[in-house]
């Protein structure tokens, strides 16, 4: 990534600006086909982000190159995206077609004015950058952008003196405490949950794919998204506590574990109840390719009754097919934990 040479902030926060952040899920999140559009110039991406400002920062704008960053403040003291300028052009017509009025035709009072100052964007990320954190760096005594701003010549300084760049600038504010993330969370979490209907599954993780923060937001949403599936229930006894606080006791767990690398998808996942989490875990259980629980007999040991009472019992699974547990992940863990040398087709095959 080279260096941008100008940062802008654009303020779309959902609670304030609810045209607006819906705007920003069409055309930047969603995206926008030129194809339908003949007014979009060229450009390589079959889909392309777009994004506009009113005349009032029409002098911000100007200043605008292709390469610069614009992030976008969608919640409460949060940029949650970043986007890199691909070009900019004054296209009244394009404006007009694009952000339509909301709300049952009242136009919201940015759409009245209408967005001729268009950007177009690309590599669209999704961040987590402290809006409190980031304006006190570069001097500035406000923790929201109030309309769209060019962060000036002395802040970007600041930046550049403090971090070397302003590349590593973001990337130190980027990865900020996900605590005060949860939306970023919840939209992983649906991803996570409708992926599985297109996505195949991966066995491992991929590293290089994530930034740390990234990385963070996957996990949490995994326990989120597999909780979900199981409506917080144990997938082996069925079980669903709560604590006084109202949180379900039962956990997301792995099935081919994290400390292998395995991957933070549904289909890798299992809700369950401590206990059964921690039998499945040191691998006093294990799960059959259909989903049947199987329980370690150690000769001449007596094994827990709780265990036992299940073994050969079907697991409890989510609703949707395609969040069970797959093969590939309930293979591998009856490997790990030895519950399969070799499979019978690989011992056939051999001899
Ligand atoms: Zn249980």
């Amino acid at each position: 990534m080279p260096e941008p040479k100008n940062i802008f902030l654009a303020p779309c926060s959902r609670e304030q600006k609810e045209g607006t952040y819906r705007h920003f899920q069409d055309t930047v999140l969603n995206g926008v086909d030129p194809s339908t559009y003949p007014e979009i110039p060229e450009f390589e991406d079959d889909e392309i982000a777009v994004w506009g400002v009113v005349s009032g920062n029409q002098s911000a704008w100007e200043q605008m190159d292709s390469g610069d960053v614009l992030l976008f403040y969608t919640k409460r003291k949060s940029y949650t995206h970043a986007a890199t300028v691909l070009t900019t052009q004054e296209n009244d017509t394009l404006a007009q077609k694009l952000w339509t009025p909301y709300d049952e035709g009242r136009r919201v009072e940015d759409i009245t004015e209408g967005w001729p100052y268009i950007i177009y964007l690309t590599n669209i990320k999704r961040v987590d950058i402290h809006s409190e954190a980031f304006h006190e760096d570069i001097g500035w005594q406000t923790f929201y952008p109030q309309s769209f701003t060019r962060v000036i010549e002395e802040r970007k300084e600041r930046l550049v003196s403090k971090y070397g760049s302003l590349t590593e600038a973001l990337r130190q504010h980027t990865q900020n405490d996900l605590g005060e993330a949860p939306e970023a969370i919840t939209e992983e979490t649906e991803q996570m949950l409708s992926e599985t209907e297109r996505e195949p599954p991966e066995l491992m993780e991929s590293e290089t794919e994530y930034t740390e923060t990234q990385r963070r937001v996957r996990s949490s949403a995994f326990r989120e998204a597999v909780l979900k599936a199981y409506d917080e229930s144990c997938a082996v006894c069925g079980a669903q506590r709560y604590s006084p606080a109202g949180n379900p006791e039962v956990e997301a767990a792995h099935i081919y574990p994290k400390s292998e690398g395995g991957s933070d998808d549904v289909r890798n996942g299992l809700a369950l109840c401590k206990f059964h989490h921690w039998a499945f875990d040191n691998g006093w259980i294990s799960i059959t390719d259909e989903h049947e629980i199987i329980v370690r007999e150690k000769p001449g040991e007596e094994a827990y009754d709780e265990l036992t009472s299940f073994d050969g019992k079907s697991l409890s699974l989510p609703e949707k097919s395609d969040h069970h547990p797959h093969q590939i992940f309930l293979r591998e863990h009856r490997r790990l934990h030895g519950f399969e040398e070799v499979s019978l087709e690989e011992s056939i095959d051999a001899s």
